[in-house]
């Protein structure tokens, strides 16, 4: 213990978390199956976070806390754990960071008992201040529990000097930088903000009289809750006995949502900004073929992320559609494992051919994304191997150049293909025929937009163009994350 605490005194804490983290949130307010909702919500959103979860519920007297490490249904799969949570109020949260042990301090919700009574937070997105931050609370006597950018947050509402919980939470936020999308938990109230410019989803549901938060829409739809709208860029929503009240306490700012969440990230049921995350990758799909069609005699999803690309590549170029690779569903996200070599392993483990709709044929595989280009040059090769004349690869984004820095899981930019070749570079190294990513303006179609304002973009697309809405502050303390250069010229 001791040990443990001058090392965060003496050292970069988030270094163990690389500060890119990736999550789900949900709460409810008014249902006296308040915990057990929520672990379904939860489940609905794993896609946003394996490697913790956890849930904090109250009964309007005291809190009460399961968190896990490990999958929602393993920590919250019996009726015996549900029970251990009472109260109709409660708050989840689902994550993952790619790298460094697995502290269970560290996973969500985190709570603390403060002035005015418990309150519990749980935070989906990346704060770009929060180590500079941090090193200030430490120097006021702060004594951090965790090594997330979250618990600066709960710093800062303890010694706000501002009354009510609201006012604190907002003098907080006020003071951080970076990307959230937030659902707190007091003794009377659930409360919702996202970052003023929205980077990352959160929206608003009701089931019967009771409201519910969730990152994503799927998360309503598993426990038949209606889809009220999306919580605004820059909004706090405060939900208790007397209903909902929206406050608007930040400067107001362009909505920057991520549009990774449309690309990969969300789950293709969900709808965010009013607009279907499937239609969208199914659009990007037909503008890729439009873009760069190649005679060809089977379109191949990557499974399952390349799908809706693939199905909308297909029926573009009129070619037919197969599901020439099977995934096999019970090994975790390939790219979320901790070291190279079990993401290298994974991959393997993780698709076949289907080699009947392969064998002798020319194909064109679509997948969303390429990071590292570890997927793409296994998939490449298994697909020769099951017979292919020739593969064509067609990515459903713009090459990913720049690493996140506001809660989506990359890489550091070394580490990051398209980072250190052009595409006929990168065609080398994955060992494919041709290879084409879709350019910004058609991604801006495909999402509803005419094309990408040079001033002012609609979305935070940051990783494909090192446009950073929000100032790296933390980053630009030390090394200048924009500063590594290619090493085989443009892109
Ligand atoms: P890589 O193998 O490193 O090139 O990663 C690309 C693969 O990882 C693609 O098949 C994507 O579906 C998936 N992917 C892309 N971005 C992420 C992310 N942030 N988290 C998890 N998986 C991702």
């Amino acid at each position: 213990m001791t040990q443990d605490f001058s090392q965060m005194l003496t050292t970069n804490p988030f270094d163990d978390d690389k500060l890119k983290e990736e999550c789900g949130v949900f709460g409810i307010f008014g249902h006296n199956g308040a915990a057990s909702l929520t672990a379904l919500g939860l489940h609905a959103l794993q896609h946003r976070g394996q490697e913790a979860a956890g849930i904090v519920s109250t009964d309007g007297e005291h809190f009460h806390s399961h968190r896990g490490s490990g999958h929602v249904a393993d920590n919250f799969g019996t009726e015996a754990v549900i029970k251990k949570l009472p109260g109709t109020m409660a708050i989840g949260h689902v994550r993952y960071s790619t790298t460094g042990e697995t502290m269970l301090r560290n996973v969500q919700p985190l709570f603390a008992d403060f002035e005015f009574g418990g309150l519990a937070i749980g935070h989906n997105g990346n704060l770009t201040n929060a180590l500079t931050l941090r090193k200030q609370l430490v120097r006021r006597g702060c004594l951090f529990q965790s090594t997330t950018d979250t618990e600066v947050i709960v710093h800062l509402i303890a010694i706000s000097l501002y009354s009510t919980v609201e006012e604190r939470v907002i003098d907080a936020l006020r003071q951080v930088e970076g990307a959230y999308s937030l659902v707190c938990l007091t003794q009377n109230s659930v409360i919702g903000v996202r970052d003023p410019l929205g980077i990352r989803p959160l929206v608003l549901g009701k089931l019967g009289g009771s409201w519910i938060l969730a990152s994503e829409s799927c998360a309503l739809d598993i426990v038949g809750a209606e889809f009220v709208r999306d919580v605004e860029a820059g909004e706090l929503v405060i939900i208790d006995h007397n209903g909902l009240r929206s406050l608007k306490p930040f400067h107001k700012v362009k909505q920057r949502f991520c549009i990774f969440e449309y690309i990969y990230f969300a789950r293709p049921d969900s709808v965010m900004e009013g607009t279907s995350v499937y239609e969208v990758r199914k659009r990007i799909g037909q503008e890729l073929a439009r873009e760069s069609h190649v005679e060809a005699d089977v379109v191949i999803p990557v499974p399952d992320s390349g799908v809706p690309a693939a199905l909308g590549y297909a029926a573009q170029a009129n070619i037919p559609f197969e599901l020439g690779i099977i995934r096999n569903h019970y090994v975790g996200r390939t790219f979320i494992e901790p070291t190279d070599s079990i993401r290298h392993l994974g991959v393997k483990l993780k698709h076949n051919a289907n080699r009947a709709h392969i064998a002798g044929k020319r194909v064109v595989l679509v997948d969303d994304s390429i990071v590292r280009g570890t997927t793409s040059t296994k998939i490449v090769e298994m697909v020769r191997q099951a017979g292919a004349t020739e593969v064509h690869m067609r990515i459903s984004s713009p090459p990913t150049t720049y690493s996140c820095f506001y809660g989506i899981d990359t890489p550091e930019r070394e580490k990051l293909l398209a980072a250190r070749y052009d595409v006929a570079g990168m065609a080398k190294l994955i060992g494919v025929d041709s290879l084409a990513f879709i350019s910004l303006d058609g991604l801006y179609r495909a999402v509803g937009e005419e094309a990408r304002d040079g001033e002012h973009p609609q979305y935070c697309d940051a990783c494909f163009t090192g446009d950073y809405p929000i100032t790296l502050t933390d980053q630009s303390g030390g090394e200048d994350p924009c500063a590594f250069s290619t090493l085989t010229g443009g892109h």
